[in-house]
């Protein structure tokens, strides 16, 4: 497999001995343009990146907020001009990757419902090929490790080569305390079979309360994964989805420099 380092993404070298870990941050969605710029305004001091921004939401139950659409890409667009750093969004089927490219979207990603289908995976590997265009690939939503390289492998096959893999736990009907049990041992296997692969910790997923995601962070820190993709909202509270789990920019900065990078040596 032909895997770019995630420093390609985005044109960052790691400067002294220290590895810093790539950070995508914003809204679990756009919900208006206000809210969209005003985040991600918030986050040029923070530290970040990548903006992340769900635009079309995969929602569990019928009759729940299923994102903007179109419109939202419009705004992202404006706002990456006016804050001045790339974007992120999820795609789950041809349209969208078609959509997203248009709006000049700088990075994809697989969402964890799209991940266990090996027909969405290979619609949108199908859509992008020829494009060079990072793509990031959320684990299943299910404990298994397959269907997430072959995820990978579907992705890598249409020609990409700026891809990362996304741990953001898996569900259980047993109640923990995380949203999503991590299940360190499955991203930690993933990381012995593709050795050069980046792979990002989702901890807003995972803990689904925002009280748990600085020690999430720190663990993925600690076992050497390249970035951490983590929702912000300008008022977490009060978002159209995954209240619970967002934090405030002033409370992403926080994390993020309270976190202890590892040296690369140990
Ligand atoms: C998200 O990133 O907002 C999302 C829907 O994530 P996942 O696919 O991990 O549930
Ligand atoms: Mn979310």
């Amino acid at each position: 497999m032909n895997i770019s380092t995630l420093e390609s993404w985005i044109g960052k070298t790691n400067t002294n001995s220290e590895k810093k870990p790539v950070v995508i941050a914003g809204p679990c969605s756009a919900e208006t343009e206000e809210q969209l710029l005003n985040t991600c305004k918030a986050l040029t001091d923070a530290g970040v990146d990548i903006l992340r921004a769900g635009i079309w939401k995969p929602r569990t139950r019928p009759n729940s907020f299923e994102g903007v659409g179109e419109i939202g890409l419009k705004w992202f667009k404006e706002v990456k001009k006016e804050v001045g750093l790339p974007t992120a969004t999820e795609v789950a089927n041809a349209q969208h990757v078609e959509l997203a490219l248009k709006h000049e979207v700088d990075v994809l990603w697989i969402g964890a419902r799209s991940t266990v289908n090996p027909f969405t995976v290979q619609e949108i590997a199908d859509a992008l090929k020829g494009v060079d265009i990072p793509v990031i690939v959320k684990n299943p939503i299910n404990p298994d490790l397959s269907l997430w390289l072959g995820g990978i492998e579907r992705i890598a096959n249409a020609g990409i080569t700026k891809i990362a893999a996304l741990h953001r736990g898996f569900s259980s009907f047993e109640k923990t305390k995380y949203r999503n049990i991590p299940m360190w041992q499955i991203a930690i296997e993933l990381k012995s079979t593709l050795p050069n692969l980046p792979i990002f910790c989702d901890p807003s997923h995972i803990g689904g309360k925002r009280d748990l995601i600085f020690q999430i962070a720190q663990r993925a820190l600690d076992l050497n994964y390249d970035g951490l993709m983590i929702e912000t909202h300008i008022d977490p509270d009060n978002a159209w989805s995954d209240a619970s789990q967002q934090v405030t920019p002033v409370r992403l900065s926080e994390i993020l420099s309270e976190l202890k990078i590892k040296s690369p040596s140990t």
